[in-house]
């Protein structure tokens, strides 16, 4: 395995933007699904979600390597639905991920048994989300997790959903929660009022 190497496949990019002084965020076009990457003003690489293929020429590999990203410094699977985990599994394994957060949701499959086994493999911090956590990835940034569950039928209820505030400006990042589910209601009630929502 070489975490280095790095491909020249340009990414398709469904939108990009600076974000406050020196906060930018990638949401990369991986057909269904998520894939994000963000560059905190601290210079600190997240990931949340990596799309839905384990190809490590796809459209988030590539652009994760476009990027010159060896290192990401924490990943996030907000939910462990295919076209979430497949690409995470594969920057596993290209990339050296320094901490996983999961809401480690009782699901059984293929897929997510990999990524288990990929973070494993890693050897770093596997860490499981819970709602209303607060996050210190970045001095600069107010991050909190309004919702996270493990207990639910529908793996899309149990999704990681982050609120991110860098200074006047709020991104929410909430995987396939669903806005109608009546048991999200703090989840819902920021949503309806912040200018951003993926
Ligand atoms: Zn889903």
């Amino acid at each position: 395995m070489n975490k280095k190497l790095m491909g020249l496949a340009v990414a398709a990019l469904y939108a990009s933007g600076a974000w406050a002084a020196s906060m930018q965020t990638f949401v990369v076009n991986v057909g269904q699904g998520d894939g994000v990457l963000l560059q905190t003003p601290g210079g600190k690489r997240i990931v949340i979600d990596g799309g839905p293929t384990t190809s490590a020429t796809s459209a988030f590999q590539a652009f994760l390597d476009k990027k010159l990203v060896s290192t990401v410094n924490v990943m996030v699977l907000t939910h462990p639905h295919t076209d979430h985990v497949y690409g995470l599994t594969t920057t596993l394994q290209r990339k050296v991920v320094q901490s996983v957060y999961d809401p480690k949701q009782s699901y059984s499959s293929t897929a997510y048994t990999n990524f288990k086994n990929a973070v494993l493999a890693e050897k770093c911090p596997y860490i499981k989300s819970y709602s209303g956590d607060s996050y210190s990835w970045d001095s600069a940034l107010t991050i909190k997790c309004l919702n996270a569950r493990s207990n639910v039928t529908d793996a899309n209820n149990a999704s990681v959903a982050l609120r991110i505030v860098n200074g006047a400006k709020t991104l929410h990042f909430s995987g396939d929660t669903p806005t109608s589910d009546a048991q999200n209601l703090e989840e819902a009630n920021y949503a309806s009022s912040l200018p951003a929502r993926f």
